[in-house]
Order: C-alpha cells, then sequence, then structure tokens
C-alpha cells in the first residue's frame, strides 16, 4: 500500500494517480496535532487497518494532481541518518568532507537531521537567500520505523521496518579552513530532507538491498547505485541505531548517499527515483526572508 499525508494533514491511500482519503480511519480524540497522526497511524497498523480499508473503499478518489502531498510522516519523533554508507561515495568530496581517513557508517554510526527540515512531494528545496556557499544533493532510500525498537539484533531488524520512501539529504558543505558548521545544522536548514512522495509498505519491496537509486539535477543523471552496495545494509543500521536509543513507530533512517554527490543551486528541478519506492521532484528556489544571520 502507497500512504500519502496531503494539503492540511490529510492522510490518503495512493492508487495510481489518485488518492483517497482515510483521515477518519484515526480516532477523532486524536487529531489535536495532524501532523503526528501519521506516527499513530503506523504504531496501530493492524488493528487500524481494517477502518483504513473501509475509508479508501468509501471515498472518492482525488487527482494527485490537484492535492499538495507533505512528507509521509510529517513528524517523526527522530530523524537517523548515515554517513558515508557507500564505498564509492567515501573521499569523492575530498577536503569538503567532514569524514576523515574512509571510515564508513559501520565505525561512524549515525547522525542526526532535525525532523523540522522535512519536506513533501508537493513542497520546493529552499536554499538560504543570498547563499555563496555550496548545497549538495544526496539521494537516498528512507526506512520508516514500525514498531519501538531498542536493542534489536540485525537477524530481527526487518520485523521492525514498517515502509520505505525516498529522500534527499540536502547539505551545506564546509568550506575547508573557513567554515566548518556542524553537520547536522548545515544538513537542516528548513526543507532540506525532501521525504516522498509517499510512503510504501514493507510489503511491496520484498528485497530493500536491491533498489535501483537514481537522482537527476535538470534532466542530467547525476546519482546511480543500488541499495546492495550499502556498507551497512537497513538491519544493521536498526541494530546500531536501537542499541543506543529506543526508535519509534514512524521514526525515519536515511541509509546514506552513493557517489555522485554534487551541487544544485536555485532554478535547478531536482529528481529522485528508488526503484518500486517512488518517484518525485522538487524545484530549488531562494528563501523567501534573508536569515538575519546570513550563511
Ligand atoms: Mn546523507
Amino acid at each position: 500500500m502507497k500512504l500519502a499525508v496531503f494539503d492540511d494533514y490529510r492522510i490518503g491511500v495512493v492508487d495510481g494517480d489518485s488518492v483517497r482519503d482515510v483521515s477518519d480511519a484515526v480516532p477523532a480524540a486524536l487529531r489535536q496535532w495532524p501532523p503526528a497522526l501519521m506516527n499513530w497511524l503506523i504504531a496501530n497498523w493492524s488493528e487500524a487497518l481494517p477502518r483504513v480499508l473501509a475509508c479508501r473503499d468509501a471515498a472518492a478518489p482525488l487527482p494527485l494532481a490537484g492535492v499538495e502531498l507533505l512528507p509521509p510522516n510529517p513528524a517523526p519523533s527522530h530523524v537517523f541518518a548515515a554517513p558515508a554508507n557507500y564505498r564509492k561515495h567515501i573521499g569523492e568530496l575530498g577536503s569538503r568532507a567532514v569524514t576523515k581517513g574512509g571510515r564508513s557508517a559501520r565505525e561512524q554510526g549515525f547522525f542526526l537531521k532535525a525532523p523540522g527540515s522535512l519536506v513533501g512531494a508537493g513542497g520546493a528545496l529552499l536554499l538560504p537567500q543570498g547563499s555563496q556557499r555550496r548545497f549538495d544533493h544526496e539521494s537516498e532510500l528512507a526506512v520508516i520505523v514500525g514498531r519501538r525498537a531498542r536493542n534489536v539484533p540485525r537477524s530481527e531488524a526487518m520485523q521492525y521496518v514498517f515502509g520505505y520512501s525516498c529522500l534527499i539529504d540536502a547539505t551545506m558543505r564546509i568550506e575547508p579552513g573557513v567554515a566548518e558548521e556542524e553537520r547536522s545544522m548545515r544538513k537542516s536548514f528548513e526543507t532540506f530532507t525532501p521525504l516522498g512522495p509517499f510512503l510504501v509498505t514493507a510489503d511491496e519491496v520484498p528485497d530493500p538491498q536491491a533498489l535501483d537509486n537514481r537522482l537527476w539535477v535538470n534532466g542530467e543523471l547525476r546519482q546511480q547505485a543500488n541499495t546492495r552496495d550499502m556498507i551497512v545494509d537497513v538491519a544493521e543500521l536498526i541494530e546500531l541505531i536501537s542499541s543506543v536509543l529506543t526508535l519509534n513507530p514512524g521514526d525515519v533512517i536515511a541509509t546514506g548517499t552513493p557517489e555522485g554527490v554534487g551541487p544544485f543551486a536555485p532554478g535547478d528541478t531536482v529528481r529522485i527515483a528508488i526503484e518500486q519506492v517512488g518517484d518525485m521532484s522538487l524545484s530549488v528556489r531562494e528563501q523567501p526572508q534573508r536569515s538575519p544571520r546570513p550563511y
């Protein structure tokens, strides 16, 4: 099943180029903070599923082209991310890389992106106004966690996956010797984590380690790899993160980027496509306001 969040945090089931509103499957008493509804739906999926299906079958199809797609989980409690998780990517950034000595995600662990940096397929990638810095795209498979997970060995980890989505890990690069801000801040500007277009449930992705992952800028193919080349696979990422803290239903794990990372600028269009998971394009623009602190 393909799940979407759209307009004013409506929850929908996607079928082809239409979406059916299933928001009524979530108890009305829970609707005080609509961005968090998907966390509840994921956590209670097996008991909610009959209501989701009943709502779907009763709803009129809305054309996807007529709705605004938000991130398919707009308010996860965490967005975890793997650094240096494809061998050929390690080293390609030279002096602009903060990862030294060829260390992979297996040695480094994970970092965090702010959940507030998420944006959906209906949004745009917004760069700081007037910036002269370099901003890069990273094309990544996102894992959406299905159950609370703490100290989960990799042999059991796939039972904790709810589904998958496409994720662009946008990054402001360091300027070697000039500006080496923290990674979590450089990757957490508003809209720097496009997620979508949908959340595809795990039953539709039998092998997440065999998916073509591609990214284009203005129609030019920049990144092309397969998730089989991940150094730390999805199961081991869950083992690694859950060894540190509790993963919650709806949490997002960005699994790292393959080679081909490169810059984008206002006016560009960035497209990500991951086999069996989705395909979305976002335009790149400048933030409408200049920030009091320039970047
Ligand atoms: Mn990344």
